[in-house]
């Protein structure tokens, strides 16, 4: 859904179009260093040919490199999709510590 488009009110008062490209530049995150809130069991991960937390992501948290999944939490939304999506419950997911993580600043 790149190309989808929302309007928003401007400061001016005029109406202009967001793409999900440019909502997600206003999404805003505390990394918690050393701490990420999402882990990868790398011995179910491999079993797993389909890697449909790569696919499912919208934040585009996990790549495949040299035929395993890495994620980088930094610009996680903390949605739980790729929780839910997994069918090897690879993945370890629990919400960042408080004072960490995303922060909405457009509702
Ligand atoms: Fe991506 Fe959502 Fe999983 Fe975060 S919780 S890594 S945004 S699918």
């Amino acid at each position: 859904m790149p190309n989808e488009t929302t309007t928003t009110e401007s400061t001016t008062g005029d109406a202009a179009p967001l793409t999900l490209d440019d909502k997600l530049y206003l999404v805003k995150f505390k990394v918690d260093e050393g701490n990420p809130h999402i882990k990868i069991d790398e011995a179910k991960c491999a079993e797993c040919k389909e890697h449909f937390c790569v696919r499912c992501c919208p934040a585009g948290c996990y790549t495949v490199e040299d035929g395993k999944v890495k994620i980088s939490v930094d610009g996680c939304m903390e949605c739980g999709t790729c929780s839910i999506a997994c069918e090897s419950n690879a993945i370890e997911w629990k919400y960042p510590r408080g004072g960490f993580g995303v922060t909405f600043t457009n509702g």
